[in-house]
């Protein structure tokens, strides 16, 4: 398939038949292109990556988890869940900018009681992430809570797991244990052998238990804040459960070193076929999680939330502001739906093959810039004119073609 685009520039580009007219593909083709339940896009062009490892599915609230159902992103809200307002502010800016489950702490009652008034106004699941008190379970269970984050580590009676399997049983909620090195139990670190051995033995140790009641609605998770013991970890679980697994790289750092270090171990996993939900855990603001969880499914061409920007790192031949430029194009058209790739670049070197490359791209010059659409000279336009001329176009494209696609799913 292909986008028509109209053409603004009849003399710098190939007509078509009737003269007004091109057919022009787009750097994502859109049969390449589903929408899901959200209106982002689900991509199965991911050349270079190890086929998706089937696991079983587990439903969350609305949301089904794993199998061949989207890779979801999650965060975590950063308020105390007694605050209500505060909790909710934060789940709703999380969730516009893309997040698809979010986890609260539940460290009280009175964090229980005030998940109760939070569920009915939260536009995406709530899972409650319990430590310690199996009473807080099913104190969360009882609010509405769509899911439990229970770790072995702390958690660990077998009668009170049960129970807490069969209250979840009852509400349909589901279950992830989440196993976190650094709250291992200790004599399962001790006879495993290695911490990894044991981080899987104690995942499968309370999967077993809670399945025994006949609960199945279970997934997984193995952190760590080492790339490498998470990802050993996750390849480890993989080769001994069909379940689905949730990854993150825990505590791991700043905006920065999170970032990188959760794209180059959530990055290893995914390209190997693990993984069904993800977070990027960051010292930050988890609308920041958000943002980065999409660059990773975008960057490994899994899913995309809107366009994706390229830019050139600039150097002594750049002559226009380049990084307002960036900004400026990236606020103007952050709220997009489509998977356009879009080129911001600073001169004629790499600018022009890049910008044709693209589905729209600038490629700068002394003071002015060249706006290419999909390989095709639109015109040259003064910096000042640059992003709004790139604006108008990526719009019409969006409405045009992705618009009603988006519409109808
Ligand atoms: S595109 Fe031009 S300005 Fe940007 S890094 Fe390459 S040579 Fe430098």
């Amino acid at each position: 398939m292909s986008v028509e685009i109209k053409e603004k520039n009849p003399k710098a580009s190939k007509k078509s038949a009737n003269g007004k007219t091109q057919r022009l593909a787009a750097a994502v083709s859109a049969k390449d292109v589903t929408n899901d339940h959200l209106g982002n896009n689900q991509l199965s062009s991911a050349g270079g990556l190890k086929p998706r490892r089937l696991t079983r599915t587990v439903k969350v609230g609305p949301l089904t988890i794993g199998g061949q159902a989207p890779i979801l992103v999650q965060t975590m809200t950063d308020t105390d869940t007694r605050d209500v307002t505060a909790t909710l502010a934060k789940i709703k800016s999380s969730f516009a900018r893309g997040a698809e489950l979010v986890r609260l702490a539940v460290p009280d009652q009175r964090a229980a009681d005030s998940l109760a008034e939070i569920v009915k106004d939260s536009p995406i699941p709530l899972i409650a992430d319990i430590h310690f008190n199996h009473r807080l379970a099913l104190a969360a269970l009882a609010g509405g809570a769509a899911g439990l984050r229970l770790n072995p580590g702390n958690i660990s009676d077998p009668k009170n797991i049960k129970k807490v399997a069969e209250a979840a049983g009852a509400a349909g909620a589901a279950i992830r244990v989440g196993v976190n090195l650094g709250s291992l139990e200790k004599q399962k670190a001790a006879a495993a052998g290695s911490l990894i051995e044991a981080m899987v033995a104690s995942a499968l140790g309370q999967v077993v238990l809670i399945e025994e009641t006949g609960f199945t609605n279970l997934k997984v998770s193995l952190k760590a804040s080492s790339v490498r013991e998470t990802v050993e970890a996750a390849r480890l679980f993989a080769q001994r459960s069909d379940l689905p697994q949730h990854l993150g790289i825990t505590e791991a750092g700043d905006v920065k070193s999170g970032a990188v270090r959760s794209a180059v171990g959530l990055g290893i996993l995914l390209a190997e076929g693990i993984g069904d939900t993800i977070r990027v855990s960051l010292t930050g603001p988890p609308e920041e999680e958000v943002d980065c969880a999409w660059e990773i499914l975008s960057a490994l061409g899994i899913r995309r939330r809107g366009p994706e920007f390229i830019s050139c790192p600039t150097c002594g031949r750049c002559r226009i502001n380049l990084p307002d430029l960036l900004a400026d194009v990236k606020s103007r058209l952050s709220d997009l739906k489509s998977p356009l790739t879009i080129a911001v670049m600073g001169c004629i070197v790499n600018g022009p093959g890049e910008a044709q490359r693209a589905d729209l791209g600038i490629a700068g010059g002394q003071g002015k810039g060249r706006l290419f659409v999909k390989g095709q000279l639109e015109g040259s336009y003064p910096f000042d004119n640059l992003a709004q001329a790139l604006e108008d176009r990526a719009r019409e494209i969006d409405r045009e073609y992705f618009g009603p696609k988006i519409q109808e799913a």
